[in-house]
């Protein structure tokens, strides 16, 4: 398979130089020539097919020669080792619960599976990789995980000070080893930024060979839909789901998009956001305007200038009214998502996290107006990654998990630093 850039400046390459490379020359995301059909056996069969081997079957045309199939399904395993189970909390509405990783969040599919892909990579070349990864507050200790102690790869990771979750943040400033944390003076577009630059600073790329570990990194990005296979393994209702994905950079719902392209039975997507809606207005109007991101309480999806959004768009040929009829968005305000983390644990008995909550109540206002139609969200995190807000909101204490536990008696280390591409650079030339 080779993977084309979306700038349609740089050349295609294949699944392993797309990996190492993270992103095109031309500073474009990469995008598969060609998406694999599920075959109808593959489809009939897929119920009954174990996790791993189902990762495999999915991942394999995307990788092609570039991994052999050992090791290949060895990675799958190791990627896949957690549950991913369908809960049903209403008749008509399930949860995906994606937080049963070793960081707590849907991040750690991805990361691992990348991970794996790169550690195996490096054995192969000389010197050192470093993965320069901004985060909005999942990411980090999902790749920080992922990647601890992987001979051959130095990590670094860019957070916005004082706007990840405090559990997030340990989660990323504690591990050590061949893990750095810098804690930069501002948002995640401008920790997104600054890797972006970093990127195609030719003096800084001689001196170190840099990918990016964001969903921009193909790696990381198609295994996503895995989970949405494991989904469809469970689900019961005698028509497809509805699915509603809780977006803040798009990587997650356009991994499942590729999955309903390769034949996934899903009946319509919704695009759940906070107030950092550039993807829903684009929806309404057409138009697509990045903006400045807003601090909310669904921190990890507080993005502006949503990077997989160009990929969204390709996979539909730029067809506005495609996309339209097969994607509805929503606009979720913090005052809807702490109602309705009150109003469901209430009701339901069952605690959201306040991007999963974003995402109940998009897919619970979407199914109002189609009485006809079931669905799942995808529960994006454990709702103790955010106990700070949530348990205000509910007004009871969250049983911590023994790994967060451990978390807690760790020390945070980081390097704070300006958003300023000028310190970034003199801190990766200093250490390279
Ligand atoms: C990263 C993240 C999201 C947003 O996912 P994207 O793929 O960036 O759209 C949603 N919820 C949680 C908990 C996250 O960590």
């Amino acid at each position: 398979m080779l993977y084309y850039s979306l700038k349609k400046q740089a050349p295609a390459v294949d699944f392993r130089q797309a990996t190492i490379a993270g992103q095109a020359p031309d500073m474009g995301l990469y995008f598969p020539e060609r998406i694999p059909k599920f075959s109808p056996d593959f489809l009939r069969d897929l119920k009954h097919k174990n996790k791993a081997d189902l990762a495999f079957e999915v991942i394999q045309p995307y990788v092609g020669d570039a991994i052999p199939e050992e090791d290949l399904r060895r990675i799958c395993a190791e990627t896949v080792d957690f549950e991913f189970p369908l809960v049903s909390i209403t008749d008509r509405i399930s949860t995906l619960e994606l937080f049963h990783g070793p960081t707590l969040a849907f991040k750690d599919v991805g990361a691992r599976f990348m991970s794996r892909c790169l550690g195996h990579f490096s054995q192969q070349r000389e010197g050192k990789v470093t993965v320069l990864v901004a985060t909005s507050g999942d990411t980090g200790g999902a790749v920080a995980s992922g990647f601890l102690g992987v001979e051959g790869v130095d990590v670094v990771i860019l957070y916005p000070a004082g706007k990840v979750s405090s559990i997030q943040e340990l989660q990323l400033t504690t591990l050590g080893q061949n893990i750095t944390a810098l804690e930069i003076q501002g948002t995640f577009d401008d920790c997104q930024q600054l890797v972006k630059q970093a990127f195609v600073d030719q003096e800084l790329t001689q001196r170190r060979s840099l990918t990016s570990a964001n969903s921009i990194n193909v790696a990381r990005w198609l295994p996503q839909q895995f989970y949405f296979c494991y989904a469809w393994q469970q689900w019961q209702g005698e028509e497809p789901p509805v699915v509603a994905v809780p977006s803040g950079n798009f990587g997650n719902l356009g991994a499942g998009l590729m999955a309903y392209e390769s034949g996934l039975p899903v009946k319509h997507f919704v695009a759940a956001c906070n107030i950092n809606d550039s993807v829903p207005a684009y929806l309404l109007s057409g138009e697509f305007e990045p903006k400045l991101a807003v601090p909310t309480i669904s921190n990890a999806m507080d993005v502006g200038n949503p990077s997989n959004f160009v990929r969204i768009q390709e996979l539909f040929k730029l067809d506005y009214e495609h996309i339209k009829n097969t994607i509805t968005g929503y606009t979720v305000t913090d005052e809807t998502t702490a109602d309705t983390i009150k109003r469901v644990k209430t009701e339901q008995g069952y605690l959201l996290d306040p991007h999963g909550a974003v995402a109940y109540h998009a897919l619970e206002d979407y199914l109002g107006q189609h009485p006809g139609d079931k669905g799942f969200f995808l529960e994006t995190a454990h709702p103790v990654k955010f106990y700070d807000t949530v348990e205000p909101i509910t007004q009871e204490k969250i049983a911590l998990p023994s790994a967060v536990e451990v978390l807690l008696n760790r020390e945070k280390k980081s390097i704070p630093l300006a958003p300023d591409f000028a310190q970034l650079k003199e801190y990766l030339l200093a250490t390279a």
